[in-house]
């Protein structure tokens, strides 16, 4: 099960890849959007993890590609971000993200949150 993760914030984005690395999960990682969107075209992932303010390209518009996308249309994407303004996550489920977790999370409900998403793509298959 490999986990594709965008963020610019260096903290996060290392916790992030820990707490994924440890529980078993392989993990691509970008510090933005474009990059994030290259790697994902170029070898695939099964879930999202993304940040919304990040520079050149941010989290909606990489989750708008990926919900355009028929490759990646389905991938489940949870939405990682400081902002925690009600419009923002209303904005984030339009999108098509299919979580929300406000940082700084509890790293224990990030995991869980992350096996719902891996339990929707089990049942898939
Ligand atoms: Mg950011």
């Amino acid at each position: 099960m490999k986990v594709l993760v965008a963020d610019d914030d260096d903290t996060f984005r290392s916790l992030v890849i820990e707490l994924l690395t440890e529980a078993g999960y392989e993990v691509a990682a970008e510090i933005n959007g474009r990059l994030a969107w290259e790697r994902l075209q170029a070898e695939g992932a099964d879930i999202a993890v993304l940040d919304i303010n990040m520079p050149e390209m941010d989290g909606f518009e990489l989750l708008r590609r990926i919900r355009t996308d028929d490759r990646f249309k389905d991938m489940p994407a949870l939405m990682l971000t400081i902002r925690a303004f009600a419009d923002d996550q209303v904005h984030g489920y339009d999108t098509g993200a299919d979580d929300y977790l406000t940082k700084p999370f509890n790293t224990e409900i990030f995991l869980a949150r992350i096996k719902v998403l891996e339990r929707r793509i089990l049942k898939k298959q």
